[in-house]
């Protein structure tokens, strides 16, 4: 297995390149233990399996990801597809990373079948992200070497992963801001999709390159040397091509006429700080007029998702229109790798790294988006999360309840204690009724009673949640026996 040593050496490699202090002792076990436990096995390419882990574990060194999120790359199939177990993980590695590789594992029932188990899934994914984002990363890095080795699944399944990536992984990344893992996902899951389009882009693009190409350079010489004469120092400037399938959702829009794609190329620069992308901004515009209304200022208001970056189209010299992208090195990396980006040189408390605040906004953007967002369901015809509401601990840990649930429902899925305690409660710091309805994003603290021993019969006349209503039905009915025996 020469082949598959090569492999690691270069993930070690990848992984030194960014992060000198790493434990590759710890890196060397799980590669050995992975190929210990799928010995042996062979994937449908006909490929040893190790192949896949490896490449799972090789997307996330590139995702620039701290390592114990790499080793439960590297081990994520072995609880489903092998003898080890999830214990002989955690005897082995810790907690920690036991618990992304069931994470990993939990997540790996989710199918696309159709729009009824679609949402389930939306929803399911949705839990798993608020409770660990890092899960999320190795499913996306799995589910990339899927696509790569689709050629060797029979049709109906290289249509239903297809399928699954475009509905309910792309969008997901997307949402978290990690443009880069988007648009690999779907250009690999646009390829099976709609297999006549896909070919018929990408000659269209060589053919588009090759015109462009020069002409992207001049631009790009000129550039430079406009900001080196108004002395403004910059890091980096490029061209770049719109991603595949995005190209294409555009395209459709527009008769499938790129001339009318101004974004298709587009230059991007990458300076220091934030006063330099203004500055950029001033001389491009002095020398090459910019279209009217194609001015956007994604720093001074960022996208949903937390996108931000100056763009414009402009008229260049040789009479051809060219979107320019401004911004900082760090909103550079933000754009590649999104929430992930915080994650960066940093080996141990990555979650703390990602303030909870931060997160509970980004989430709640998400539904109030697919909720608002008419484009997005048209299709579905159906609100995702119609039915249920995501509301948050002051820990930022997420509950899932149904429409109209109450403080006291909360309480209760929180603890059984905290519901019979339940003595007032806080809702986004203010102070509510128990019976007030909860929404999507709002941060209950529940203030409790320790002399309190059991709940008001009256909740259970507007509460929403079975299990509320079981919990104090049965503490009540304990209540009357204690009632009983006290008066004898
Ligand atoms: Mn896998």
């Amino acid at each position: 297995m020469p082949e598959l040593n090569k492999k690691f050496k270069t993930l070690q490699k990848t992984i030194k390149s960014y992060n000198t202090k790493s434990d590759m002792d710890m890196l060397k076990l799980a590669f050995e233990f992975a190929r210990n436990a799928h010995q042996g096995q062979k994937r449908m390419s006909g490929e040893e399996y190790l192949y896949h882990p490896l490449a799972t574990a090789q997307t996330l060194a590139e995702m620039k990801m701290p390592m114990q999120i790499i080793i439960a790359g590297l081990l994520h199939d072995i609880p489903e597809d092998t003898d080890l177990t999830l214990e002989n993980i955690k005897e082995e590695f810790g907690t920690e990373i036991s618990n992304l590789v069931n994470g990993v594992t939990k997540l790996g029932t989710i199918k696309y079948r159709g729009i009824e188990r679609y949402i389930e899934n939306l929803r399911k994914m949705f839990l798993a992200i608020a409770k660990d984002l890092r899960v999320i990363m190795i499913k996306f890095a799995d589910k990339l070497h899927n696509l790569k080795t689709l050629y060797a699944l029979p049709r109906n399944k290289q249509i239903r992963i297809a399928s699954e990536v475009i509905e309910i992984y792309a969008p997901i990344a997307n949402r978290l801001g990690m443009y880069e893992m988007k648009g690999k996902l779907e250009e690999e899951a646009f390829k099976y999709l709609y297999p006549k389009e896909y070919n018929w882009l990408k000659q269209l693009i060589k053919e588009q390159i090759k015109q462009k190409e020069k002409y992207l350079n001049k631009i790009i010489d000129f550039v430079k040397l406009e900001l080196k004469e108004n002395d403004i120092k910059y890091i980096e400037v490029k061209g770049r091509i719109k991603q595949l399938y995005s190209l294409y959702k555009k395209l459709l829009r527009l008769d499938k006429d790129i001339n009318r794609v101004y974004d298709f190329v587009a230059i991007r620069i990458i300076v220091k700080d934030i006063p330099t992308c203004y500055a950029v901004l001033g001389t491009i515009h002095k020398k090459m007029k910019p279209l009217k209304g194609r001015i956007k200022d994604y720093i001074a208001q960022p996208k949903p998702n937390g996108y931000s970056s100056l763009h414009t189209t402009v008229f260049t010299i040789e009479g051809e229109i060219i979107e320019v992208q401004i911004r900082t090195k760090g909103m550079e990396a933000e754009a590649e790798y999104g929430i992930a980006a915080h994650w960066n040189y940093d080996e141990k408390g990555s979650k703390k790294t990602t303030s909870n605040t931060k997160w509970i906004t980004e989430l709640t953007q998400w539904q109030k988006e697919l909720g608002a967002n008419q484009k997005f369901l048209e299709n579905l015809k159906i609100d995702v999360f119609q039915d249920r509401i995501f509301v948050f601990t002051p820990n930022g840990d997420v509950i899932d309840l149904p429409n109209g649930s109450t403080p006291i429902d909360f309480a209760y899925n929180v603890h059984t204690d905290v519901g019979n305690q339940c003595a007032g409660a806080l809702i986004n710091n203010q102070i509510t009724t128990l019976d007030k309805r909860l929404k999507s994003g709002d941060v209950i603290e529940i203030l409790t009673d320790k002399n309190r021993k059991f709940p008001n019969p009256d909740w259970l006349k507007f509460i929403k949640t079975s299990v509320a209503k079981n919990k104090i039905k049965s503490s009540l009915a304990k209540r009357t026996l204690i009632d009983k025996f006290l008066k004898k």
